[in-house]
């Protein structure tokens, strides 16, 4: 049963653009220790563009520029709008394609089989351009690589920005005490960047999208009460596992649906008062 003041609670958080599908989210809202962050589409805005692209001295831009666009015309991830916006359109013909999740594409064109995405998954070292990467994912960029079957061939470095209140939604957090801690698929250098400027007190990241849940359940063990909040329906398991799981408003069905709690107006900075009122609100109840 619903309690009048947890009732009285849910109705003056959703005029302030959180809504909570129940009393006990409210109060679990109160509890929480440490809240991880989905990355792109939850930290930063979700458009990702591309800043610069490193081809292969030995080949030209425009014939790497189509590989891409071919392959990723075909994806739904939000890299792939990037680079088919940057790499243009192309006609031509693939006998062969496959998705792999939190990794990148494999595709075959010409009777040429490339990778495009991740650099674990599709860098066949081209040592060409190694201080490049490193610089690049320095100063934060996401790195897309495209190797054919010997050798790879270029990397589109991508940049994403922080939400605009990010910074001080996080210190709000941080200053409640709330550790801050980002999921993501990407690299090492990239995730670092992005959490310093953000002001996280930590990232895990590599993290391939069927491992979110196994973090949080770590998290859990680490810290005591934890949230998530992601955005996509690769979110949804952890969203489920964590004890409060917080939707972004523009998220997908999936994550809104599977969330406790919904950002109505992908406001980060709602997060803190949210969680101050309800532990007012515990101290009164209980
Ligand atoms: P995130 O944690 O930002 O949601 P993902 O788990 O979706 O990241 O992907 C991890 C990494 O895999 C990306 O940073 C990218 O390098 C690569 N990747 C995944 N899908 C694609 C794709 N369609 N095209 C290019 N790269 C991809
Ligand atoms: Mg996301």
């Amino acid at each position: 049963a619903i309690t009048p003041a947890a009732l009285a609670a849910i109705a003056s958080s959703a005029k302030h653009g959180i809504l909570f599908k129940g009393g006990a989210h409210i109060e679990n809202m109160g509890r929480l220790k440490a809240i991880a962050f989905d990355k792109t589409g939850t930290l930063t805005i979700g458009k990702p563009i591309v800043q610069e692209a490193l081809i292969s001295p030995s080949l030209h831009e425009e014939d790497v520029n189509r590989i891409v666009s071919l392959i990723e015309e075909h994806s739904m991830h939000p890299l792939a709008e990037a680079l088919v916006s940057y790499t243009g359109k192309h006609t031509g013909e693939m006998t062969h394609f496959k998705d792999i999740t939190g990794s990148g594409i494999e595709a075959t064109i010409d009777g040429t089989t490339y990778r495009v995405g991740k650099q674990k998954f599709a860098d066949r070292s081209g040592d060409f351009f190694k201080h490049d990467v490193e610089r690049l994912k320095e100063a934060g960029h996401t790195l897309v690589f495209i190797s054919d079957e010997t050798r790879t061939i270029g990397a589109y470095a991508l940049r994403d920005t922080l939400r605009p209140e990010a910074k001080v939604a996080i210190k709000r957090l941080n200053d409640l005490g709330i550790a801050t801690i980002m999921i993501t698929g990407d690299n090492e250098a990239t995730a670092r960047a992005i959490a310093n400027e953000a002001g996280l007190t930590r990232y895990i990241a590599e993290c391939l999208p069927e491992e979110k849940v196994s973090q949080i359940k770590v998290l859990r063990e680490e810290y005591g009460t934890i949230g998530m909040i992601g955005d996509g329906i690769n979110d949804a398991p952890a969203l489920a596992t964590a004890d409060v799981g917080i939707a972004m408003g523009e998220g997908t069905d999936a994550a809104l649906e599977t969330a406790d709690v919904v950002l109505m107006k992908n406001d980060l900075v709602r997060l803190s008062d949210a969680i101050r009122q309800s532990r007012k609100l515990n101290r009164i109840v209980l």
